[in-house]
């Protein structure tokens, strides 16, 4: 999607902090961090939101959690607990519309979030 920041990522347009990546999908550090750990992680593939899923996207929502759960172990917090959560739509908060797990951790996370 040529309108697409994330995309834009995906194809080295605009810079971004890789701290992993993969046949399927990129990850990379949030650029107004939310918690001492926060990276985002996205498929290589354009899909807006979780409203947008089809059934044959249903492989890279879980590559996008074992890259979650590879980054925590890197990081050190997988032992002391993690949240990895997609926002969908207006009002969850979603700002970019190519879907993107937060992997948020290094502090104590409260719950419900606001
Ligand atoms: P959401 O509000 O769930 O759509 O999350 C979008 C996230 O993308 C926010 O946490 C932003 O800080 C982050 N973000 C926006 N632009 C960039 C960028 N160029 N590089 C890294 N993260 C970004
Ligand atoms: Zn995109």
């Amino acid at each position: 999607m040529s309108d697409c920041l994330f995309c834009h990522i995906i194809a080295g347009d605009i810079p971004a902090t890789i701290v992993y990546e993969d046949e399927f999908v990129l990850a990379f550090r949030d650029i107004n961090p939310q918690a001492p750990v926060h990276h985002l992680i996205i498929p290589r593939n354009h899909i807006a939101t979780i409203n947008d899923l089809a059934p044959e996207n249903a492989a890279v929502i879980g590559k996008m959690y074992l890259a979650a759960k590879h980054l925590a172990a890197e990081e050190g917090i997988a032992e002391s607990g993690y949240r990895a959560v997609m926002n969908c739509g207006q009002a969850a908060g979603q700002t970019v519309f190519h879907i993107h797990l937060h992997l948020l951790g290094g502090r104590s996370l409260q719950w419900p979030p606001g």
